[in-house]
């Protein structure tokens, strides 16, 4: 998609701190981070939002949400289940959608969220 800036970094035509790729998905830290790990999941292909996603996409949605534990987790924010049965750690995922939905980047993606106790 022309004038995507997200289609750009898929694209490699303008930079982004990328900590994770594929043949379908990116991920890469957010510009202006909301938290002290801050990073978005996208496809590679353009999507303009989660309104846009058919159910030919469940596949490639569920590998974006598969892929943010593990990521997070990569990033110091593994949510864990200790032996004595208390929790920690842990983030935050947020799919914006729509004006109302805060969605400013009109290209499909997933933030992931964590650092900090949000
Ligand atoms: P949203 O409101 O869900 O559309 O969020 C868009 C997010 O993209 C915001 O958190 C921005 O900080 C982030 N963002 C915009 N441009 C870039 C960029 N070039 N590289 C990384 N993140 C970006
Ligand atoms: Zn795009």
């Amino acid at each position: 998609m022309d004038n995507c800036i997200f289609c750009k970094i898929v694209a490699k035509q303008i930079p982004a701190t990328v900590l994770y790729e594929d043949d379908e998905l990116m991920a890469f830290n957010d510009i202006n981070p909301a938290a002290p790990v801050h990073f978005l999941i996208i496809p590679k292909k353009h999507l303009s939002s989660l309104a846009d996603a058919k159910a030919e996409d469940a596949i490639l949605l569920g590998k974006m949400l598969e892929l943010a534990p593990k990521l997070a987790a990569q990033q110091g924010c593994a949510y864990v289940e200790h032996a004595d049965g208390s929790k920690s750690g842990g983030f935050k995922t947020v799919v914006n959608t729509g004006p109302n939905g805060g969605q400013i980047v009109y290209h499909l993606h997933m933030h992931v969220i964590g650092g900090a106790k949000l």
